[in-house]
């Protein structure tokens, strides 16, 4: 017997990824009270991976990008109001729109989202300087990607390294400044980024590393960037600088509520926060992770969707956890980089493959596999994905065994051994 009662009505705070995945999966779960989905951008939810890629590179356009078109929205009965949440009233469950208007809810699911960080330093703000998350900034960026000579981005994370892929594609002089040692450092393991390294200057980008940004210099008349000056005192001309240097998660909504916020917004492992009525997702929710319990967000359309279907299953009646397994995609010209599982700082690595344009790299903590990332070898990132659900017994011994790491697939693996990863 289930005592589940359903809410009357939910509000979902951000149509981004995680939002309009709630709002759509709460009907295809059969949900029928009021949906609203309240977005602080005047356009359609949309897809925002291309950001960085096809639409950054001018091969797709707008309305490409939408999830869905517009009489959606309608059929589904579901309310999409443009508007920037600026106050959630928990002891009377209604939200406060910047317009003055209200919103009651019966349960509140904040899809926030984050910010780009900015650069504290003399020049951030000059024209010609920008960042990119939302579709709008991929738009003022693409215009100014035409017309731009020379490019610098700073931060080889994820979304510097595509926009510098998209800059070079587009025949700009583009430099990629990293005051890490080497690319993706939060993100990637050494031979992964190696790769990257590699590819990029194979393409004719410039990579520093090692090096901060300490100030931006304009043109005297026009207030546009003229160079970065970085801090060994070198000096690169650009007319156009993309500061990719990560995010902030957007939690003062609730923060300003009086939810408790670690990193992002404090959820359990059923995404609640510690309000019943309001759970957090994405981005901005900063949950505990299946393989470790610790607490973390993070940054992908899986998290986000896979976040969203679960509150969505929840407020419709199930009752379990969260334990979906991390992924990851990231296309940078003719390589495509999966990762699965969640690398919390690994002990030891393998690499399966010989060939340096098509490997995987196995990172274990222990004798516990924790992430594969696959460049180039889409059945290996299917195979992991399946290890990691199943909680696999794989060792770094297995792989090692009779050259296996040059030469084995992971798919290999899985499918001569099934019995062995059941438990
Ligand atoms: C350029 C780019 C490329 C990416 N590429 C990939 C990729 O290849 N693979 C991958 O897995 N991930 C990728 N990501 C990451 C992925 O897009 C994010 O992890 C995902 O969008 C997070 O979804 P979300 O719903 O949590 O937040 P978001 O999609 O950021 O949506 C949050 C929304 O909430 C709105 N909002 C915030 N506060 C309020 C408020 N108070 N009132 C109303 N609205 C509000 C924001 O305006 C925004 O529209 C990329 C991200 C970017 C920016």
């Amino acid at each position: 017997m289930s005592h589940h009662v359903q809410p009357a009505s939910v509000v979902v705070v951000g149509a981004g990824q995680g939002g309009y995945r709630t709002a759509a999966s709460l009907r295809e779960q059969g949900f029928a009270g009021r949906i609203t989905l309240i977005s602080a951008e005047d356009a359609l939810p949309y897809e925002w991976p291309p950001l960085s890629k096809a639409y950054l590179k001018g091969e797709a356009d707008e309305t490409q990008l939408w999830l869905r078109p517009v009489t959606y929205y309608g059929r589904q009965s579901i309310d999409l109001v443009t508007g920037t949440v600026t106050e959630i009233d928990r002891a009377a469950r209604t939200v406060r729109l910047a317009d003055g208007t209200a919103c009651d809810y019966g349960h509140l699911v904040l899809a926030t989202g984050a910010r780009p960080r900015t650069l504290d330093v003399p020049g951030a703000g000059l024209r010609g300087v920008y960042t990119l998350r939302t579709a709008r900034d991929a738009a003022a960026l693409r215009d100014a990607l035409t017309v731009a000579e020379r490019v610098v981005v700073i931060g080889a994370g994820f979304i510097g390294l595509e926009a510098a892929a998209a800059a070079r594609g587009s025949g700009c002089e583009v430099t990629v400044v990293e005051a890490r040692g080497r690319p993706l450092t939060r993100v990637a393991s050494a031979p992964t980024a190696e790769h990257f390294t590699r590819l990029h200057r194979r393409e004719g980008t410039r990579l520093l590393f090692g090096r901060g940004v300490a100030a931006l210099r304009g043109t005297y008349r026009w207030g546009r960037v003229a160079a970065v000056q970085l801090t060994d005192g070198s000096r690169l001309p650009a007319d156009l600088v993309l500061v990719a240097v990560g995010v902030t998660p957007r939690t003062e909504l609730a923060a300003a509520a009086g939810l408790p916020v670690t990193g992002g917004i404090t959820v359990d492992a059923r995404l609640l926060t510690e309000d019943p009525h309001i759970s957090a997702i994405g981005d901005c929710a900063a949950f505990p992770q299946v393989s470790s319990g610790n607490r973390m967000r993070l940054e992908s359309v899986q998290n986000a969707v896979g976040h969203a279907r679960f509150v969505a299953r929840r407020l419709t009646g199930a009752d379990r956890s969260y334990d979906e397994v991390p992924w990851f995609w990231s296309d940078q010209f003719s390589t495509t980089l999966q990762i699965a599982g969640l690398d919390e700082g690994h002990d030891s690595e393998v690499v399966l493959g010989d060939d340096p344009e098509a490997f995987s790299v196995l990172l274990f903590r222990g004798q516990t596999l924790q992430a594969v990332e696959s460049v180039n070898r889409p059945a290996d990132h299917l195979a992991a994905r399946q290890l990691l659900v199943g909680r696999s017994r794989l060792t770094p011994h297995d792989v090692t065994e009779e050259g296996f790491s040059r030469k084995g697939h992971l798919a290999h693996l899985t499918s001569g051994r099934p019995a062995s990863f059941a438990g």
